[in-house]
């Protein structure tokens, strides 16, 4: 087997597109030779010899070694320089390179191969014993760390003890005498931990770092990274081995690091720093502050330290023509590495750069115009999920954060309010004209109008799941959730933090970026949908197939939709609309209600205010689809909950306290999720849906004669298991269309469907499609019904799944493809056999996920239906599911 790649002089064993075979850098470093960049030579031993290694008990393949001495003798051929031979000296770096690039990972050796004797030699050969013994020092203090697993601090207190000694401050200071003086320290101290000392043989050294490197894969750190990353155990690691060059010569020698273009801002411009005399990662360690590259960015920094482009202006002009060929080349801005060895540029890495999403959207752009990449590259090269950061008020990064305490980034951007305990007060404040953070233990549905009237929400309990994250993320508002050092005290309206109490009125600031909670105002960074974002939008807009509409039933929601793009609202929970105000008695009314007499009186309560709500709904969304669901969920959700509220909900409709616990005692149910709820509440009472299916019709026709643009209503009901519940419910709102269509003289068009969310109905789709014209699947209760798992209580112990490696993914957040899926699959199939021009979509969290909207283009759904602020992440997922 070939386990051993070379690369070096103009050419190479290896291509990029090896990199599962050589791992990013090496195959990188393979390319770079390729197209004739300096680079020094080397070896890539395969990550398949990683692999070999695992299976065989951490042994080598037998050919292992011949061939890593045909590679030696390949770098000796070039540089003329022999492994071991002090005559003609090679030394090496030995580092470290997974497919993808892995923390955690195995640091990287340099100057491997010096010893007692090899160490004269390279002071003979630079002529500066100096350079030669301070590049000894460096590589037994990186061997030590990496390859024989000795304490670092060890030799740094050695290195502090001998400056102090001299009286030094800087380790520029230290004269040759002096680094020999911490060599010997060094091996002294060595031969106390270990009785073989420090290894002296290179050969001994070079395989000592390769077996560290492959035992690095299966160190904890890695594992952890791997898990978190989804990261196969089964890619491996591979091995470099390359010959040094040294940064670290003298002031004609440097190291540093640059990105092709600014990794923060995407602006196209050469971006990095180096440091003069110096090796390897002292730029990125902050040992000196090192210097900028370019003149400008030198200016623009206020640096009085030369640039680059200054200090040797010949490489300067030579790394800037490598690296426009490296960004033409992999058509991508790239993160290079080099190293200037007396005047002589090396490059020792190059890979794509991570970046901002607002970089990213600007080099997409940016280069889509350069016509380096099309249209369709710049909008694949957009993660949709990045796109969260833009699309809500940050932090100033300047801005300076008192921090009292820390929970879950529940759901991001930032804000800043006075402290509420409960969504009344929340809602009074709004009223009044005040921002507010609602500050709770937990959340329930009750709290859902607080959560609206409030900037911004935190909760000392619950997990990533917990109801008030959950509904933080559906209204695009920022939540921090289970701030668990923080504690909520009502009765004294404080929120006590380690040494500090805040009470109501005073103000804080939530990161739903990081889960910071911070005392005081912060300044902000409002979202900029910039020219960039516009562009990818159109770009995206024209790749995608599938719909996208917004779940939305308040105006300021549906305003929001329309400006981020959605396409129709496909979800409108007209229970939200119960809750607010007024409306809530007239509802608790139609509850306490003894028979349907006394219903239908407060229902008609209830006409206008619903029928109102849908025409200014319909005008906003001006023509586009708009899918109404029928009242949802079970009626207990709509009494109050404590002793005080009784007696004040008592009053208020005028009937005895007693009465109403009756009537709450009644409707409790032990499962609600899977109680009295959905079409089984039209079932037991058809006036509840007779009247909402009215205040749609009459609002179509208003706001059809209102815009002049015919409403196309798309009546939904949830909850369906059974045909028979489905013609039911059917029958009564086809009866009140023709009623509204009589009494106004207009024709209505309007469709009716149902909500695919229990097994049941996705095993008899076909015969429900012979009723329903339109199916959407609420995947949120259908994970639950399938699952068997309620979503309030699974965060505890999906957790510890997640631990156990025995679920990928929280079903709640990214679609369970196999199970639920396979359910979706279904249902999609055979309501088309049955009515081959259904109307397909999803509504619920799964709509705004980019995995899962992946999965609805892969099943042929017409649309993906998620929150107002998710749409322009669903618009672009669904344009890269597409192509
Ligand atoms: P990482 O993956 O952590 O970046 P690298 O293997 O890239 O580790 O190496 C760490 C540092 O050592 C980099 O700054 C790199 O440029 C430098 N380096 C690696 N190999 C050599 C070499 N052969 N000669 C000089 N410097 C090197
Ligand atoms: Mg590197
Ligand atoms: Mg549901």
């Amino acid at each position: 087997t070939k386990w051993v790649y070379t690369f070096g002089d103009g050419s190479a064993e290896g291509r990029a597109g090896d990199k599962s075979l050589l791992g990013g850098k090496g195959a990188n470093l393979a390319e770079m030779c390729n197209l004739g960049l300096p680079v020094p030579p080397g070896f890539t031993i395969t990550t398949e010899a990683c692999n070999w290694y695992y299976a065989n008990g951490k042994t080598y393949p037998d050919d292992l070694r011949e061939q890593v001495e045909a590679a030696l003798g390949h770098i000796a051929r070039i540089t003329g320089r022999r492994f071991g031979d002090p005559e003609r000296l090679l030394l090496v770096s030995v580092r470290s390179g997974a497919r993808a690039s892995m923390p955690g990972m195995m640091d990287t050796v340099l100057n491997l191969g010096l010893n007692d004797v090899t160490v004269e030699a390279l002071a003979r050969d630079s002529g500066d014993e100096r350079f030669a013994y301070d590049s000894y020092r460096r590589f037994i203090q990186m061997y030590s760390n990496v390859v024989l697993g000795l304490d670092h601090e060890m030799f740094e207190e050695i290195l502090e003890e001998e400056k102090a000694r001299m009286g030094y401050e800087l380790d520029t200071e230290f004269s040759a005498g002096d680094w020999r003086v911490v060599v010997d320290s060094y091996k002294a101290r060595i031969e106390e931990e270990l009785p073989d000392g420090f290894p002296q043989q290179p050969e001994e050294q070079l395989w000592g770092a390769i077996g560290a490197v492959f035992s690095s894969w299966m160190n904890a750190r890695a594992i952890t990274y791997r898990r978190l990353h989804d990261i196969p155990e089964s890619w491996g690691t591979a091995v470099n081995v390359q010959a040094m060059v040294f940064g670290n010569m003298g002031d004609t020698s440097a190291t540093g690091v640059a990105f092709t273009r600014n990794p923060s801002t995407g602006e196209k411009a050469l971006y990095g720093e180096f440091l003069v005399n110096a090796q390897g990662e002292d730029v990125v360690a902050g040992i000196r502050t090192p210097q900028n590259i370019t003149e400008r960015a030198r200016i623009d920094a206020g640096s009085d330290k030369p640039s680059l482009q200054k200090l040797m202006p010949q490489v300067f002009s030579d790394f800037v023509g490598i690296c426009e060929r490296l960004e033409k080349h992999y058509r991508d801005m790239q993160d290079v590495e080099f190293t200037i060895e007396r005047g002589k540029l090396w490059m020792l890495q190059t890979r794509s750069g991570k970046r901002t999403a607002r970089a990213a959207l600007k080099i997409a752009v940016d280069m889509a115009n350069e016509e380096l990449i099309s249209q369709e590259e710049a909008v694949a090269r957009i993660d949709p999920a990045s796109l969260d950061q833009l699309l809500h008020p940050t932090i100033d990064p300047k801005a300076k954060r008192d921090v009292i305490g820390v929970g879950l980034p529940a759901s991001p951007g930032a804000a800043t309010g006075e402290i509420v305990f409960t969504s009344e007060e929340a809602e009074d404040a709004r009223q009044s004209g005040r921002k507010v953070i609602l500050v709770r233990v937990e959340t329930s549905p009750e709290d859902i109008h607080g959560m609206h009237a409030a900037e911004g929400i935190l909760t000392t309990r619950g997990g990533m799941t917990s109801h008030a994250a959950v509904v933080a993320r559906g209204m695009g508002k920022p939540c921090v959730s289970g701030a668990g050092s923080l504690r909520v005290d009502y009765r004294s309206e404080t929120l006590i933090a380690a040494g500090r109490t805040l009470k109501k009125g005073d103000i804080i600031t939530i990161d739903g970026g990081n889960g910071q909670v911070l005392a005081g105002a912060v300044d902000m960074l409002q979202p900029e949908l910039s020219g960039d974002f516009a562009a990818i939008m159109e770009w995206a807009d024209k790749a995608r197939r599938m719909k996208v509409r917004a779940n939305a039933e308040t105006p300021a929601d549906a305003r929001m939709a329309r400006s981020f793009g959605a396409e129709g609202i496909g979800l409108c929970r007209t229970e939200h609309m119960f809750f607010e105000g007024d409306r809530i008695i007239a509802m608790r009314e139609m509850i306490l209600a003894a028979d349907e007499k006394g219903r239908r009186a407060a229902l008609a309560k209830l006409l206008p205010m619903q029928r109102s709500d849908f025409v200014e709904l319909f005008e906003i969304m001006a023509g586009l689809p708009v899918t109404i669901r029928l009242l949802d969920p079970p009626l207990h959700e709509f009494l109050p909950k404590t002793e005080k509220e009784f007696e004040e909900v008592a009053h208020v409709l005028g009937v005895p306290a007693e009465t109403l616990r009756h009537r709450s005692e009644a409707l409790h149910e032990f499962n609600p999720m899977l109680g009295h709820r959905g079409c089984r509440l039209a079932v037991s009472y058809p006036e509840i849906a007779e009247m909402q299916a009215r205040a749609i019709f009459e609002a179509a026709v208003q706001a059809g004669r209102d815009t002049g643009k015919p409403v196309v209503p798309e009546v939904m009901v949830p909850l369906v298991g059974l045909k028979t519940e489905l013609d039911f419910v059917k029958a009564r709102i086809d009866e009140v269309a023709r009623n509204v269509m009589e009494e106004t003289g207009e024709t209505i068009e309007y469709l009716t469907g149902t909500m695919i969310e229990l097994p049941r109905a996705a095993v008899r789709a076909h015969v429900i499609a012979e009723s329903a014209e339109f199916f959407s699947f609420g995947t949120n209760d259908l994970t639950q019904t399938t699952f068997g798992i309620s979503r309030d209580d699974a965060a505890m112990f999906l957790e510890t799944y997640r631990k156990k490696g025995m679920l990928e993914q929280d079903p709640f957040v990214s679609i369970d493809v196999d199970g639920v899926g396979e359910l979706v699959r279904m249902a999609t199939e055979k309501g088309r056999t049955t009515r081959p021009a259904i109307k397909l979509g999803i509504c619920g969290e799964h709509g705004g996920d980019p995995a899962s909207i992946r999965f609805c283009e892969e099943v042929g759904l017409d649309y993906v239906s998620c929150s107002p602020f998710r749409v322009p992440i669903a618009r672009l997922a669904a344009a890269q599911a597409a192509v």
